[in-house]
């Protein structure tokens, strides 16, 4: 099974790819963890991400294409994936077909997980006072304000890329972490049948 996660930081994408990617053995994908690793390691990625990140900016389209078309092809992606945090700009989605289909793939669908901002501000605050060893660089005040900004100039566009391509799967982010679990279980499992 081939999916993404789509909605704004804090939605809950990461909890809930982690979830359903250990439900359906798939591996979860999360291009804002493979770019905070390569942050810590000082690749010249991390190095040319890293001030972009802290102030809640987008990596360029092509660096972020990248990343995952060379992950999807590695063997632990073979039953399938979850996209986390990918595209997050029409182009990158548009960058996704093409390659997919260049891989033979095909993607079984987008779950939306929609959360006011005002709950999103919220969540973001709790993440940044729990997080061991520190808030992320950008768990804070201002960058928050721009992701979510970024988010609804250029993210929130794909809700309507996909759902006209009849891929979207609207799931709402605001029940508890269980119930937006089972949420998506579910409506993952009508659009099987
Ligand atoms: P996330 O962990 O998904 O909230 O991502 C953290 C940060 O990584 C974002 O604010 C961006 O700076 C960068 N990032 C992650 N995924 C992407 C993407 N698909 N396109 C561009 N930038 C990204």
């Amino acid at each position: 099974m081939r999916l993404i996660f789509l909605g704004p930081p804090g939605a809950g994408k990461g909890t809930q790819a982690e979830r359903i990617a250990q439900r359906y053995g798939i591996q979860q994908l999360s291009t804002g963890n493979m770019l905070r690793a390569a942050v810590a390691a000082k690749t010249p990625v991390g190095l040319a991400a890293k001030d972009i990140m802290a102030r809640g900016d987008l990596v360029p389209d092509e660096v972020v294409v990248e990343i995952i078309s060379q992950r999807i092809d590695e063997p632990d992606c073979a039953n399938g994936f979850i996209l986390d945090g990918f595209p997050r700009t029409v182009a990158q989605a548009e960058a996704l077909e093409g390659l997919l289909e260049d891989k033979g793939m095909a993607l079984d669908g987008v779950v939306e997980l929609s959360v006011d901002d005002t709950i999103l501000i919220e969540r973001i605050e709790k993440r940044a006072r729990e997080t061991a060893g520190g808030p992320r660089a950008d768990d804070n005040a201002d960058a928050l304000k721009t992701r979510l900004d970024v988010y609804h100039a250029q993210t929130a566009p794909l809700i309507s890329f996909y759902r006209n391509k009849g891929q979207l799967r609207a799931v709402d982010g605001m029940a508890d972490i269980d119930a937006v679990s089972e949420q998506i279980v579910a409506v993952l499992e009508k659009a099987e049948a």
